[in-house]
């Protein structure tokens, strides 16, 4: 039951036939489009359709700047802007993405949108462990973006009994928990870890004693690093974790990570067309192991606010092509956001594989909160050692984890060829939201 596929027909199509089937969707999807005002310009120079893959080359992206400037200003008939391609008669449910870097975005469904993204989510969280018979604990506050009602519409759709627990204080989440016997917990990383600090701290119970064996997270690149992972297992007594992955802007859930624990499926085929492409040149890069790029979607059917070769900005890195589990899409993982990258004298660097590397060297002192401290918001480079302010586990004091320290700084030297300062902080210091946390803040 539990390895149940929920799309056997598209989970197992070979790769290459389904990205077949993709690129011939893509023609009608052009001409829908050309029939709306605010694109026909765009898609001026565009091909009728794509024949093979090096055409979608040939189609413009669409950005996030894109889709802002696409609601600069909307009215009663046309609420999402120029994103807007159904009539507003036709709309059933808005949404936002999380505005987490900027101005929210909205976004619409129809009758046949909702139906898809239900479909579509719900395979996501069947590859990440929702099935028949799981309670699962929903801990997102906000209906309206992504991760709110969309998650909660797939995971019923997974089979999974919903507790949609979110909302509340982490001591009446716990209780929410404790009562229906939840076992799966659906979060953030940032908080499912803050999640089982605070079970600690204000009901003196460990966060093991729910009884959640498996944490679906997501929200934040990150849950591939080991230590990461394992502090997520440790903190629940789970044994198994799921990473997790959409864009409210494409569809909420387009990656999840199945049993066998070695990276996310694509779990929006048909539906979605991804690319991967080297964000300095757009080229494609081919879905090889150890391949990375960023990831580039196409909503093929999608109704009332379609995207069209959308730059996410997240980098990925292929792990497998044949996994065991059965399903036959490659597997990735998010390594960072293309908008982080640093540059330390002439070396580029994420934030996310800093951590990483800090993280091997001390995770025993540290509890993997960490952020790195710029001048200004659009600080790239940094001409002297980048400031990384990290969280101690409670108890430990600074000089004991000093040796520690030092050695991680030095890791950081010998494998990313980049100098960082590390200040060590008292728990508590670096703020930790119930949502995302970034991994990078301005000082002042
Ligand atoms: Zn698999």
């Amino acid at each position: 039951m539990t390895t149940a596929l929920f799309h056997p027909d598209v989970d197992t199509r070979p790769w290459g036939r389904l990205r077949e089937q993709q690129l011939a969707d893509v023609a009608p999807l052009l001409a829908r489009l050309r029939g709306a005002d605010a694109w026909r310009e765009k898609l001026a120079g565009a091909p009728a359709g794509a024949a093979h893959e090096n055409d979608l080359l040939e189609i413009p992206f669409t950005t996030k700047a894109d889709l802002r400037g696409a609601q600069a200003e909307t009215t009663a008939e046309q609420p999402l802007g120029t994103l807007q391609v159904a009539d507003t008669v036709d709309l059933r449910q808005i949404t936002s993405s999380s505005g987490t870097t900027g101005t929210p975005v909205f976004f619409g469904l129809t009758e046949y949108d909702l139906e898809r993204w239900r479909r579509l989510i719900g395979n996501a969280y069947r590859t990440a462990g929702v099935h028949p018979g799981t309670r699962v604990a929903h801990t997102t506050g906000m209906a309206i973006v992504a991760g709110g009602l969309p998650y909660a519409d797939g995971i019923r759709e997974a089979g999974g009994a919903l507790a949609w627990i979110g909302g509340q204080t982490v001591p009446r989440m716990a209780v929410g928990m404790q009562r229906t016997h939840a076992d799966v917990l659906v979060a953030t990383a940032s908080f499912s870890a803050h999640f089982a600090k605070r079970c600690e701290e204000e009901l003196n119970m460990p966060a093991t004693a729910l009884g959640v064996h498996t944490v679906i997270a997501g929200g934040e690149p990150g849950v591939g690093v080991p230590h990461i992972r394992q502090g997520i297992l440790d903190a629940w007594g789970a044994t198994r974790v799921s990473e997790f992955m959409g864009l409210g802007d494409v569809l909420p859930a387009m990656w999840a990570e199945c049993e066998q624990g070695d990276g996310m499926h694509f779990t929006a085929s048909p539906d979605v067309l991804v690319e991967l492409i080297d964000p300095a040149t757009g080229a494609h890069v081919p879905w090889e192991p150890g391949a990375t790029g960023e990831a580039v979607y196409t909503t093929l059917t999608r109704e009332a606010s379609p995207v069209l070769r959308f730059r996410s900005r997240d980098q990925m890195q292929v792990q497998t092509v044949d996994c065991a589990c059965g399903r036959t899409s490659p597997t990735v993982r998010c390594v960072g956001r293309t908008d982080d990258m640093l540059i330390f004298k002439a070396m580029n660097v994420y934030p996310s594989a800093i951590r990483e590397v800090v993280l091997a060297a001390a995770s025993a002192h540290l509890t993997g909160t960490m952020r790195i401290r710029k001048d200004t918001a659009d600080q790239v480079r940094f001409d002297d050692p980048i400031p990384l302010e990290v969280e101690l586990r409670s108890g430990t004091a600074r000089d004991a984890a000093q040796r520690a320290l030092d050695e991680a700084a030095e890791q950081v030297r010998q494998q990313l060829r980049v100098r960082v300062s590390i200040e060590p902080q008292q728990p508590g210091v670096i703020p930790v939201s119930d949502y995302k946390n970034a991994l990078t803040y301005v000082a002042g």
